[in-house]
C-alpha cells in the first residue's frame, strides 16, 4: 500500500501493513467507507455436481467496487481486513448478502447452498456462531443454507479455538469445508479430529494435473482421501472440458472453476442459473498422465 502508487491508479496493497501507521489507518478509514457507501460487491461462483452436471452451491467471493480504481480483488484487502481485525465486519456482511442471495434464489424455486469463506479472526469470534444463528433466523433460513469454508492455515493459527468454534458451528447443523486443501501445514492425524464434510482440493493441484503426473497424483490420492474420511471433495481451478472429465472419472464430487463459470454479480448469478445446461462431454477424452 503506497500512496503514491495509489494516486498513479495502480494500487497495490501490501499484506504488511504496520498496524498503526499512516497508511494502514487511511486504509482501514477507507474499508470503513466501502461498507457505508455501498461498495461492496457479493459475486457467486457456482460448483457443479460433476457426475450429473447439477448445480447445488456457488462460492461467495467478495469484490470492492472503489469510485476510482474499479473492482478490487479480495487478495488486495482481505489479507489487510484480516490483519486489522476489519474482516469481522466484512464476513458480516458477506454472510448477509449471502443469504439474501440465497432467498431471492429460493423464491424462484432454485435450491442452493452458499459457501462463505471464514478467516482466523472469525474462528476465534466467540459470538460467531450466535451472530450467524441470528442473521440465518431474520432470513428465514436454516442452517443447511450455508456452507463455512476455513483454510488449513487459519485453523492452524490456533487449532484449539479453532476446534471449539468448528464443533460449535458443526453441531448448528452448517456443512464446514476446508479450503485449499493441500497448501497448509495441518497434519492428517490433526484433520481427521476436525468436523468437516468437505475438502477442497486447491486449484494449483487442478491446474496443473493435465501435465504433471506429481500433480495428477496428489489430486488422486486427496479424492481417495476425502472419501476414506467420509467426506465430500470438490476441485477449485476447473478449467478445461478434459479437467472435467478427469475428475468425474477419478470420482470427485463437484467442481468450481472457469470452465463452468466465473465468479458473478448476484443479480447476472441468478440469471446464468436458470439458464445452465451441463456440456456434453461423451467426446472429451479422460486419459491423464496417470496413465
Ligand atoms: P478461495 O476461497 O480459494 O476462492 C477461490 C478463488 O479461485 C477465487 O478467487 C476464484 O475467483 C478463483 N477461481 C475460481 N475458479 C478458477 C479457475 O478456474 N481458475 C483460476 N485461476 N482461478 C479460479 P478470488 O475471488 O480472487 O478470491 C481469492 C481469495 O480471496 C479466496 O480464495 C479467499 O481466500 C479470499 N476471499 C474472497 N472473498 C472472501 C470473503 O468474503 N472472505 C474471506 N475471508 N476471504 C475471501
Ligand atoms: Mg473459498
Ligand atoms: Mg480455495
Ligand atoms: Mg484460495
Amino acid at each position: 500500500f503506497d500512496a503514491k502508487k495509489r494516486q498513479s491508479g495502480s494500487m497495490v496493497y501490501s499484506a504488511q501493513l504496520d498496524v498503526g501507521s499512516q497508511e494502514s489507518l487511511s486504509l482501514l478509514g477507507e474499508l470503513r467507507h466501502a461498507v457505508e457507501a455501498g461498495e461492496l460487491r457479493l459475486y457467486l461462483q457456482p460448483k457443479v455436481d460433476l457426475a450429473r452436471g447439477r448445480i447445488l452451491s456457488a462460492e461467495a467471493l467478495l469484490r470492492w467496487q472503489h469510485p476510482e480504481r474499479g473492482l478490487v480483488p479480495p487478495m488486495h484487502f482481505i489479507p489487510f481486513a484480516e490483519q486489522s481485525g476489519f474482516i469481522r465486519t466484512l464476513t458480516t456482511w458477506v454472510i448477509a448478502a449471502a443469504l439474501r442471495a440465497w432467498s431471492q434464489a429460493q423464491a424462484q424455486g432454485l435450491e442452493l447452498r452458499i459457501s462463505v469463506n471464514l478467516s482466523t479472526r472469525d474462528l476465534l469470534d466467540q459470538d460467531l456462531p450466535a451472530k450467524i444463528m441470528g442473521m440465518l433466523a431474520a432470513q428465514g433460513a436454516g442452517s443447511q443454507a450455508l456452507c463455512l469454508e476455513i483454510t488449513e492455515s487459519a485453523i492452524m493459527d490456533d487449532p484449539q479455538r479453532a476446534l471449539h468454534t468448528l464443533e460449535q458451528l458443526s453441531a448448528l447443523g452448517f456443512k464446514l469445508s476446508i479450503d485449499d486443501f493441500g497448501t497448509g501445514y495441518s497434519s492428517l492425524a490433526y484433520l481427521k479430529t476436525l468436523p468437516v464434510d468437505e475438502l477442497k482440493i486447491d486449484k494449483s493441484f487442478v491446474l496443473a494435473m493435465e501435465r504433471d503426473l506429481g500433480d495428477a497424483k496428489i489430486v488422486h490420492s486427496t479424492i481417495e482421501l476425502a472419501h476414506n474420511l467420509g467426506l465430500s471433495v470438490v476441485a477449485e481451478g476447473v478449467e478445461t472440458a478434459k479437467a472435467w472429465k478427469i475428475l468425474a472419472a477419478l470420482g470427485c464430487d463437484e467442481g468450481q472453476g472457469y470452465f463452468i463459470a466465473k465468479p458473478m454479480p448476484e443479480a447476472q448469478f441468478l440469471d446464468w442459473l436458470r439458464h445452465w445446461q451441463a456440456p456434453d462431454l461423451s467426446s472429451e477424452s479422460a486419459d491423464t498422465v496417470l496413465g
